[in-house]
């Protein structure tokens, strides 16, 4: 196995380790970083060429809980803009509505991904930890239904525990628990394209001067797929792509589902925004959509400890998609349990259970049980299809006046009889939507 550094406390010949980390995405990074900075033999392994390269995602992270764990991210993380604009539209045939939020203080920001997380493999390395990328790993090695180590090709390394960051794609922890393939109705599909365009022409085409706008697209978009379409702004591109919930996505895809982002890109009321811009990159990838589902059973077992994408920590609620932050605190507070585990002496599967109930008790749990009935509102396309069409038509209904103006109760009663759902749906919805969101 090669490494693409070296560092004091670890150094490539030796094959036993504290912990070996696999995946250095935002959870696997923020993991070997808590690990080295307590003096612990880390090594963090990733199949990509650099550590950054295979991740992917929409464009904006909430800082709060990075800063919990890297307390310099203010101070020199690769931030791109702080976002101050939040705006959500419902797009239909008949219109495009929007509403939209500017604030003062921001606490998210937009970013490459691959940037933030080399960043964090840095802040990784410089506290001890051994970083080898290229490297896939082909197998958790269990022995006596305790993992003790990770195999990769032909060599074998060993660890007290490992620590699985291996992202949605979970390979290597379906074949040591020999679990299930995720159901479709778990997963979204998330297509993206960034854009390059200078900072100027950002600031000017969002009205910003410097700051981040994240923008969250219902309706026509995604071609009433349920799911959405989002735009982040960088520093000097635009990140735009879609959120597809899959089991929707495969039944009403014909021909390749890139078609519907290529659709998004040219939609006639947007595709000035990004008018002369040069692709820079197109991605896809899945995202563990409804965590109920997706969590494993347990997140932990006699020498492992399971984060991020691959425990099922991701909230999508449909205005605010949280992967990064989550993923990231789930590789702290499994290094955290590692820590009681060593002073300890046991990492049986009794011991490392703590990090379930410390996943539970914090805000990642909390965040992910308070969304709960997403499940709801997911299930039911009327919120992608008749809502977004219900509001356009409806105020298309006001502000398109002849001789004589709608009362605002018959705008809107005349686009539901158009549209549709029946008035009582659309009653228990709404109650859903505050409840929910
Ligand atoms: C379209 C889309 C939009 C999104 N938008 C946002 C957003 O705006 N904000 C946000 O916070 N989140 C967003 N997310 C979610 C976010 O991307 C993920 O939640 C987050 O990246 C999860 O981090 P992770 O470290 O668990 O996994 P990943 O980032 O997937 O990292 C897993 C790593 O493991 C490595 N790996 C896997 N298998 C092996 C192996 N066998 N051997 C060696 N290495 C291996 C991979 O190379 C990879 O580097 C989005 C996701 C998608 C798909």
């Amino acid at each position: 196995m090669s490494t693409e550094h070296s560092t004091p406390n670890a150094s490539p010949s030796t094959n036993r380790f504290d912990a070996i980390v696999v995946g250095a995405g935002p959870a696997g990074s923020s993991a070997s970083f808590t690990l080295a900075r307590k003096g612990f033999k880390v090594l963090m392994i990733d199949r990509g060429r650099r550590a950054g390269t295979k991740n992917m995602y929409g464009g904006r992270v909430y800082s709060e809980p990075l800063e919990a764990i890297f307390p310099s991210l203010r101070k020199d993380a690769p931030v791109h803009r702080w976002v101050k604009a939040e705006r959500l539209s419902f797009v239909s045939d008949e219109g495009l509505t929007s509403i939209e939020y500017r604030g003062g203080e921001s606490k998210s920001f937009t970013t490459y991904l691959p940037e933030l997380v080399n960043w964090m493999r840095a802040k990784a390395e410089e506290a001890g930890a051994l970083v080898a990328t290229e490297v896939r790993v082909d197998r958790l090695v269990v022995e006596k239904e305790k993992v003790i180590g990770v195999q990769a090709g032909p060599d074998t390394v060993y660890a007290d525990t490992v620590i699985d960051a291996e992202g949605v794609n979970r390979l290597l922890l379906e074949g040591a628990w020999q679990m299930n393939v995720p159901r479709q109705e778990d997963l979204a599909i998330g297509l993206k394209e960034t854009i390059k365009l200078d900072a100027e022409r950002v600031n000017q085409r969002f009205g910003l001067e410097d700051e981040g706008m994240a923008w969250i697209l219902l309706g026509s978009v995604t071609r009433y797929i349920p799911g959405g379409a989002f735009v982040y702004t960088n520093r000097d591109s635009v990140s735009i792509g879609l959120v597809l919930f899959l089991s929707h996505a495969v039944k009403r895809t014909n021909g390749h589902i890139s078609r519907l982002l290529e659709d998004f890109r040219l939609h006639p009321k947007l595709k000035h925004l990004w008018r002369d811009g040069e692709l820079l990159e197109y991605s896809a990838k899945l995202v563990p959509e409804y965590w109920r589902g997706f969590m494993p059973r347990r997140l932990s077992g006699a020498g492992l400890l399971v984060v991020g994408d691959a425990a099922g920590v991701l909230l999508n609620n449909g205005m605010t998609i949280r992967g990064v932050d989550l993923a990231a605190y789930s590789g702290y507070l499994a290094a955290e349990t590692f820590t009681k585990a060593h002073a300890e002496g046991d990492f049986t599967s009794e011991m490392l259970s703590a990090y379930g109930r410390r996943v539970e008790e914090s805000f990642i749990g909390r965040e992910l049980r308070k969304h709960n009935g997403l499940e709801y509102i997911r299930r039911n396309p009327h919120f992608f299809d008749q809502y977004p069409r219900l509001v356009n038509s409806g105020l298309g209904r006001i502000f398109n006046i002849g001789l004589e103006s709608p009362t605002i109760w018959k705008a809107l009663r005349g686009a539901q009889k158009d549209v549709g759902p029946d008035a009582w749906t659309a009653i228990k919805d709404m109650y859903k939507i505050g409840r929910t969101l």
